[in-house]
């Protein structure tokens, strides 16, 4: 059986929590060794990683100590940083230099939404990336993509030659309105292309799953945690090269590892009972928000935006399985910052959540549970 974990290198360990340039070589090292002792072959690198410092880890810890053959290395064309034609040329030359290769086995065109799709298309990114296969400095090309299935239809029509597309795919998303993950899926195998998963995890959130879900898991296979759940779904759809998960410490490598060296696809039993994970994840956790943070930094009001929606669910969660009440905690996540009755419906930052939230929307609902004491429940 292929061996379906890719190691995403976006939070290696460091060695100063607050220095995201510290990568702990010594111990990225050990996670690589682990990784390839296990049989699992897929490394997934970009510029932009660790302030810019990834690259250079990834030749330290795996292309100086291997064989080139031994691994598969794939990079990313830093969309959001180039602002011309020309530059894609010295930074994927920097690339190659950071990373000690000659070549890359995946190389993809960051899409992550219609704004970045825009700018490659500008830039003629996806003519780019072929040219560099045609150098022979790429073996396979694609593109990373988090939009509407509509955009993703018309790009597989007007770049057929893209090899492969990379795909936001959680067994939460995979129904989810916003995210679309099964249409896009479907539109990508349609079109003959494999996939690669990211996000199986949704940003961690399935990891940690409500007790209720927990439970239910165990019911059904007392050995697997929620993560194997959330992998196995993603490793199990058919044309799926890898699914990539970032790994951040050697226990976390271990545990990876272990989970998915002796990877079973999901049988009919195991997809009944994921829908009915989905389902009470759904009523407990209302608001599908990873924290990833890129909301933040863009809200006029200073609103603590995935704090506030963090407490959200966690008030729903607490009325549903009558554990307290989290109003008071209120005062304290929004002290310094905007309330979320301040929010003026402006929408920046939907335009850069990659989940799709309806941010503006679900703070009128926060406002209404906190501020005006309604229940989460029927907020
Ligand atoms: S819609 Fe509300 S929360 Fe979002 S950026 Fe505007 S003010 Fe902030
Ligand atoms: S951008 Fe969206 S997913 Fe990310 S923290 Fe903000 S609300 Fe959550």
């Amino acid at each position: 059986m292929e061996k379906k974990l890719g190691f995403g290198t976006m939070r290696l360990p460091l060695t100063d929590p607050d220095d995201a340039s510290s990568i702990d070589i010594a111990a990225f090292s050990r996670m690589v060794d682990i990784f390839l002792e296990r049989g699992f072959t897929y490394f997934d690198t970009a510029y932009t990683y660790h302030d810019g410092h990834c690259e250079a880890a990834v030749r330290k810890a795996l292309v100086e100590r291997y064989p080139r053959g031994a691994y598969s290395l794939t990079d990313k064309l830093p969309t959001m940083l180039i602002e011309n034609e020309e530059q894609q040329e010295s930074i994927f030359e920097r690339q190659l230099e950071n990373c000690g290769v000659e070549y890359f086995d995946r190389y993809l065109v960051h899409c992550a939404t219609a704004a970045f799709c825009e700018r490659a298309e500008r830039l003629r990114s996806f003519d780019f990336v072929r040219r560099k296969k045609e150098e022979g400095k790429v073996r396979s090309v694609g593109f990373s993509f988090h939009d509407s299935p509509e955009l993703l239809e018309r790009l597989l029509d007007d770049y057929p030659f893209m090899d492969f597309v990379q795909l936001q795919i959680s067994y939460m998303d995979w129904e989810d309105t916003p995210i679309r993950a099964r249409e896009c899926y479907e539109i990508a195998r349609r079109h003959g292309k494999p996939v690669v998963v990211m996000c199986p995890l949704k940003g961690g959130m399935l990891a940690d799953v409500p007790e209720s879900v927990g439970r239910l898991f165990r019911a059904a296979r007392p050995s697997d945690d929620p993560m194997l759940w959330a992998l196995r779904f993603a490793a199990s759809l058919d044309g799926v090269i890898t699914v990539l998960s970032g790994m951040s410490s050697v226990e976390q490598m271990d545990e990876n590892t272990a989970r998915m060296r002796n990877f079973k696809p999901m049988d009919a039993e195991d997809y009944a009972v994921v829908g009915r994970a989905v389902e009470l994840i759904r009523r407990s956790v209302p608001v599908q928000c990873t924290s990833c943070g890129y909301c933040v930094p863009v809200c006029p009001e200073h609103i603590p935006i995935f704090d506030l929606l963090h407490l959200y669910n966690s008030q729903t969660d607490a009325e549903i399985y009558g554990s307290g009440d989290l109003r008071p905690e209120y005062a304290v996540r929004s002290d310094g910052y905007g309330k979320a009755s301040d929010c003026i419906g402006c929408r920046t930052c939907e335009n850069s959540c990659p989940q799709h939230l309806a941010i503006s929307e679900w703070m009128g609902r926060v406002a209404d549970v906190f501020e005006h004491n309604r229940t989460a429940v029927n907020a």
